[in-house]
């Protein structure tokens, strides 16, 4: 086994026996077998719907944390094998030997469109598409198996954060048409007594399905990590009984599902192992699976889970949780809508110096002490400084009460991963409105990061070409010193170092 795909990888090299994320070797060797049958269709097969669908929901398979079942993926592969085989088999051991720079070039370009492949699928499930979006990921699979110069993979990494964005566009167009614009939304922590179920994951429809229901049933929901912006979409927002956030980010959920009287639901990453003590009131759907853990079909029928939450009961006494600094209520739903509508505003406060830089404290969480960085960065940014925020990592630092800036709020929370076309527009526009490129707004992306989509994130901020972004907890081992150093010229990418340090160069 061979894996250096996320950032938790072992001692920062690879994996191999097993990974730190729980994947096994027979996990992994399934999981190369399918990228590499997937390079032989784009390589060899019609490019079709069916093929297409068949390279998204693969790749999406193949990302950290989505699927440790090999059953379900050893079935997938046959199911692409069977749409397409060829005696002259690429195998993805040959990237792995390949010099350091075309390996690592490669291994950007593959690990983006894992990212991307994420992405499509959300939005592919409200039949949102893209000839754009389609195509590159044919080109990008060839391009593994093929000879290329290093400026030739060069411009394809760029390429593929061009096509992210389009990627990006496509999932938020899709999530809006369907259930609107996210609104400012406070969520509780707080978990009312009676039977519930927790629902985790980026999966709108399921969250929506799974509303529908157990509307009138008795029953409360609950999100978890990933699910908490569904609270600000007004067509999931009217469901009363869609209550608070329960916990915190992917990486605690082992603790905080061990006890609980409910049973969860994962739509899908990050996901966890699934330990003994939950796995019998666990449930995955689409592209997540555990073994030992009920999967539901197609068919989306939420029964056992809704029969198991009953038969479990839930909380028997309202229970008064917090996040991790204590706060009880999150704010949520300041999507590009919400922030452009107060865009306004925010120029004249950065006109007339009430404002004096806006920090985009985004991306991952992950179990490294080093993230501490990020709780420690933001408690550190002055009080005059807007902090917009996005994904995993704001569980650090989202129960956090600050005061407004006038009407504006200090910290604005845009959503998951899944929401990151919000940052971007929300940039666009404030460069448009102050009449100024993006790499000359009085603005700072301090990200971080851990698995492929954010790497398919990071390489779209790339491609707009923002610069001096500071990046943790630490550098992808898949990017070899070369190609780092070519980043660090170009780009001027920076590794976080401390929180004083980094917020006085920042601040001058
Ligand atoms: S996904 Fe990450 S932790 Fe898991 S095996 Fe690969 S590199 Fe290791
Ligand atoms: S924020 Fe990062 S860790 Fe969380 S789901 Fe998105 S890519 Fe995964």
């Amino acid at each position: 086994m061979f894996c250096y795909q996320c950032e938790q990888t072992k001692c920062n090299k690879y994996c191999q026996d097993i990974g730190v994320c729980g994947k096994t070797e027979t996990t992994a060797q399934i999981q190369d077998k399918i990228v590499s049958a997937l390079i032989d269709l784009a390589n060899g097969a019609e490019r079709n719907e069916k093929h297409t669908q068949l390279i998204v929901n693969g790749l999406f398979m193949t990302i950290t944390n989505v699927n440790f079942d090999d059953i379900s993926l050893q079935k997938y592969l046959d199911i692409i094998k069977n749409a397409y085989y060829t005696e002259n088999s690429f195998d993805i051991k040959t990237l792995w030997n390949e010099n350091d720079d075309t390996r690592s070039l490669k291994s950007i370009i593959l690990f983006g469109i894992k990212g991307m492949a994420a992405f499509a699928y959300h939005a592919r499930r409200f039949n949102h598409k893209s000839e754009v979006v389609d195509s590159f990921f044919y080109e990008a699979l060839q391009a593994i198996s093929k000879n290329m110069s290093l400026n030739e993979l060069g411009a394809l990494v760029l390429k593929t954060g061009e096509v992210n964005l389009k990627a990006l566009e496509l999932l938020d167009r899709a999530n809006t048409a369907t259930y609107g614009h996210p609104v400012p939304t406070m969520v509780t922590t707080d978990i009312e007594a009676g039977p519930f179920i927790v629902i985790s994951g980026h999966d709108l429809m399921d969250m929506s399905l799974l509303l529908e229901q157990t509307k009138d049933k008795g029953i409360n929901i609950y999100t978890h990590g990933e699910m908490l912006p569904c609270h600000a979409y007004p067509e999931l927002k009217k469901y009363k009984h869609l209550k608070g956030n329960f916990g915190t980010a992917w990486q605690n959920q082992q603790k905080e599902f061990e006890n609980i009287p409910a049973p969860i639901l994962f739509t899908t990453n990050c996901m966890m192992p699934v330990l003994d003590s939950y796995a019998d009131r666990t449930f995955t759907t689409s592209a997540v699976s555990f073994p030992r853990v009920k999967h539901i079909g197609n068919d989306k029928d939420f029964t056992h889970i809704i029969n198991r939450a009953i038969e479990l009961g839930g909380y028997k006494t309202f229970q008064h949780r917090t996040g991790l600094n204590g706060g009880c209520v999150l704010a949520v739903g300041y999507g590009h809508n919400t922030v452009i509508s107060l865009a306004d505003k925010i120029v004249d406060l950065l006109n007339n110096g009430k404002i004096k830089h806006i920090f985009i404290v985004g991306g991952c969480d992950g179990a490294k002490s080093g993230r501490n960085y990020y709780t420690e960065f933001v408690r550190k940014i002055p009080q005059n400084s807007l902090i917009l925020t996005y994904a995993c990592g704001k569980y650090r630092f989202n129960d956090i009460f600050t005061e407004k800036i006038e009407d504006i709020p200090h910290i604005m929370d845009m959503g998951q991963c899944n929401d990151t076309y919000s940052a971007i527009k929300i940039v666009r526009e404030l460069a448009k409105r102050l009449d100024c490129s993006i790499a000359n707004l009085p603005v700072s992306f301090v990200i971080s990061w851990y698995e492929q989509k954010s790497v398919s994130i990071l390489l779209t901020l790339l491609y707009l070409g923002i610069q001096n972004i500071r990046l943790g907890p630490g550098m992808p081992a898949f990017v070899s010193p070369n190609i780092m150093r070519m980043l660090i010229n170009k780009f001027k990418i920076k590794p976080i170092s401390t929180p004083d340090e980094d917020l006085k160069a920042i601040l001058g």
